[in-house]
């Protein structure tokens, strides 16, 4: 990395840091968002701008995701969303028609059940409208709050960070945070993260993931944030 490319507002750390600049997310941010550029977007980010984009589409589209790679998720929550995609029309369908929709997923069955029991839900206690609030939303069975936030995120722009096990594993390596499982990196990035990336820190991580920042073997001698990576655990 060239002197010109360093981040502007270096600041140098105390005890263990003290070869490492503090961890400047904004600069960061900006050179994450470059380096995806050339790659698939995440997918429920790829599928809201198809415009499956409402809350309940979005809902769903995370819970056929759960386990399951974007090659196949996206697809699958494509075809279930062209024949129902509102509470009222998944509710018309039977468990097991949904499940022949979304056969590729993982646990067909499970979330079959699961996708019918929230659109009945939704129709008998809601109005047929799924009201954009966490706490509904973690009431249905198979909904945590890596799928609630991101759903209430990018459907609704709500202020709310989604963990998924790439935003856990990159943010821990930076050493942005220190926690051991994405329950705690949720509540540390609520505590560190600056407001305005709470949506867009997944959109651009599960990328960089997937691609740079690796599970195995992370390509750090071309990563764009190198120069202030602590590399935990690398
Ligand atoms: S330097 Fe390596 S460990 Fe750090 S973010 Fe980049 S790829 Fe990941």
């Amino acid at each position: 990395m060239t002197h010109a490319n360093l981040p502007s507002r270096l600041s140098w750390g105390r005890d263990r840091l003290k070869l490492m600049p503090t961890f400047d997310i904004d600069w960061a941010i900006a050179q994450i968002r470059e380096a995806v550029n050339p790659y698939p977007k995440a997918a429920m980010f790829a599928i809201a701008q198809e415009g499956y984009n409402s809350l309940f589409e979005q809902l769903i589209a995370c819970l056929i995701s759960i386990r399951t790679y974007d090659e196949v998720s996206l697809p699958v929550a494509r075809r279930l969303l062209q024949q129902a995609n509102t509470p009222a029309a998944i509710a018309q369908l039977t468990p097991k028609q949904i499940e022949s929709l979304i056969g590729e997923s993982t646990y067909p069955e499970q979330k079959a059940r699961q996708i019918h029991a929230i659109a009945e839900q939704i129709m008998a206690h809601h109005n047929g409208e799924l009201p954009a609030d966490l706490t509904t939303l973690l009431t249905f069975k198979g909904v945590g709050s890596k799928c609630a936030h991101l759903a209430l995120g990018v459907a609704c722009n709500l202020p709310f960070i989604s963990v998924d096990i790439h935003v856990h594993r990159v943010t821990n390596r930076w050493g942005y945070v220190q926690t051991k499982t994405p329950e705690k990196t949720t509540l540390a990035l609520e505590a560190t993260l600056p407001l305005p990336y709470w949506i867009e820190i997944n959109q651009l991580l599960v990328p960089f993931g997937k691609h740079i920042c690796t599970g195995k073997q992370p390509h750090c001698a071309t990563c764009p944030v190198e120069s202030m990576c602590q590399k935990i655990g690398v």
